[in-house]
């Protein structure tokens, strides 16, 4: 834990303007605008970011390409290379304490979390490192005493990472560690309502010294930093992550100037019940899974499936957990809801209580104590007596609200889960071994588990089916978009060739 202290000083330190990463320097926007950036517990400006355009974008890319093209990065030998991702890895648990400050203080997720996801960052850079140099392997083929033909592994150029602001650190660390690992360059653009993390991601890079240019950082909104980055045809692909709608506009952008792009988007996750799980342990997972970050999680269980017999006695151990969940101050370690990212999405959530309300759910929510009326709380809340065609089973609502269903038996579960326009992740809950399976197997979602919260295997693919997203990410699959493949077809004999025209 922070001392007093050193508290003191990152207060201090969170004042201080932040600035955009190009080329190796800390440097303002060309045209000098910046974006306020505000603290979602006090609704105060913390500072004013840099906001980058597409004329910033042109000087990062410009910058990563030059260093693609003629810098040491993509040639010099993989153990050095490696060594600067390692250093990374070494410098952000250096700073584990700073960086989850700002981040809890940027987005308003609570520190016990935020601390959680930065080590989790760490190991992203480290995870990469040995995967690089265990898995980063082609194949070969021989044809008869002909041929031998084998494949290799060549970084793609210049990546182009666009991130959210719900994980931000975790996420940005995620697509940056296996596009620097497998020797590509770098431009980020970070969430406009998130950027203090990033900044100290740029910090962490300039520290370990990496050559000029490889990594960047550009600050500034979607639509215009964001878009830049898209239509750049300096830029060779687009890593995602964000709302469905925007990954649906990146594409269609990124078209003119056919780039490479993998969509990790939105979700509405079912949670399944079955009356013989074990219900405590279901119960955790079910809470946990849905209001931990504040609800702003891609892969909340957000659709709760209940089977009949179990209804009233889940729905009773629900109500207390919810009214007993301690919203606070996102920097107090006992907090575990904070303040919603923003106000704007802060009235998108509020305003799904109301359309449950419209459409004839109860709603079960706690009281937001005096002291915090300045933040964007939202209390947890509880949906109930939900049918699936309802809103409010459909659509993403991104906060810390449980829609809570029933069904009768296995076929009806899974017919359930499975109508709905997303397919990001699912939890089965069941000790029927083979029924565990059977559910997995049948619901349509990227990522499934049986008897478990979302718990992530690094080595394993990340990524969503349906409108949840396109391509995986995660374990050797992500080098599949980070890397390009090429096969060399080499002949080791007198292979008959034609004889035109003799
Ligand atoms: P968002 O789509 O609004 O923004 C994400 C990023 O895209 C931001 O950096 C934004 O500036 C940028 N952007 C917006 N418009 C753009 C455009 N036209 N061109 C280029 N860039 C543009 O998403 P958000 O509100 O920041 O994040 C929440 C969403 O992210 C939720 O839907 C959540 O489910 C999803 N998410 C998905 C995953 C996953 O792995 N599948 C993980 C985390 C979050």
């Amino acid at each position: 834990m922070a001392s007093f202290h050193e508290k003191a000083s990152l207060n201090h330190e969170t004042q201080k303007d932040i600035s955009l990463y190009i080329n190796g320097e800390f440097t303002s926007a060309v045209n000098g605008t910046t974006i306020k950036n505000i603290n979602p517990f006090t609704n105060e400006q913390i500072n004013e970011v840099a906001e980058g355009r597409t004329e910033d974008i042109n000087k990062a890319v410009a910058a990563a390409r030059e260093a693609f093209d003629n810098g040491p990065w993509r040639t010099m030998k993989l153990t050095k290379r490696m060594a600067y991702i390692y250093r990374i890895a070494d410098l952000i648990d250096e700073e584990i304490e700073k960086i989850a400050y700002f981040e809890s203080l940027d987005t308003g997720l609570p520190i016990s979390q935020t601390r959680a996801m930065v080590s989790r960052a760490s190991e992203n850079f480290r995870f990469y490192a040995r995967m690089v140099e265990s898995r980063l392997v082609g194949d070969a083929y021989q044809v008869d005493e002909e041929f031998i033909n084998y494949t290799i592994h060549a970084p793609v150029g210049v990546a182009g990472l666009i991130t959210p602001w719900n994980a931000p650190f975790m996420l940005e660390t995620w697509k940056v560690a296996p596009a620097l690992a497998t020797g590509n360059t770098v431009v980020l653009k970070p969430a406009e309502l998130s950027p203090l993390s990033a900044n100290l991601l740029a910090e962490i890079i300039h520290k370990a010294e990496l050559p000029k240019g490889v990594f960047n950082v550009v600050h500034g909104f979607g639509e215009i930093a964001g878009d830049a980055l898209v239509k750049h045809p300096d830029v060779q692909l687009i890593s995602f992550t964000g709302e469905t709608t925007t990954g649906s506009t990146i594409i269609k952008n990124s078209a003119d100037t056919l780039k490479s792009c993998s969509m990790e988007l939105g979700g509405k996750s079912p949670i399944i019940v079955f009356e013989d799980a074990d219900f405590n342990r279901a119960l955790d997972a079910c809470v946990w899974g849905i209001y931990s970050f504040n609800g702003e999680r891609c892969t909340a269980n957000s659709r709760l499936f209940l089977q009949e017999g179990i209804k009233a006695e889940f729905v009773d151990a629900l109500k207390k957990r919810v009214m007993n969940i301690k919203l606070g101050n996102p920097l107090d370690a006992e907090t575990e809801v904070g303040p919603l990212i923003d106000k704007g999405h802060y009235n998108k959530v509020k305003s799904y209580l109301n359309i449950a309300k419209e459409e004839g759910a109860e709603v079960i929510t706690g009281e937001i104590p005096a002291e915090m009326a300045k933040g964007n709380f939202v209390a947890p809340t509880l949906l109930l007596n939900a049918e699936n065609s309802m809103r409010i089973a459909q659509e993403e609502i991104f906060g810390p609200v449980l829609t809570v269903m029933t069904f009768k038996d296995e076929e009806e579960a899974i017919k359930l889960a499975n109508d709905v326009d997303y397919g990001l992740a699912g939890y089965v809950w069941t000790n029927d071994i083979k029924r565990g399976h059977r559910v997995a197997h049948k619901v349509e979602a990227g990522m499934l588990w049986v008897n478990a919260q979302n718990v992530r295997d690094l080595r394993t693919p990340f990524g969503g089916s349906k409108s949840s997203g396109i391509g995986r990410e995660g374990g050797h699959y992500g080098f599949d978009f980070y890397t390009e493949q090429k096969i060399i077809h080499v002949s080791i004999a007198e292979h008959r060739i034609q004889q035109f025209g003799k």
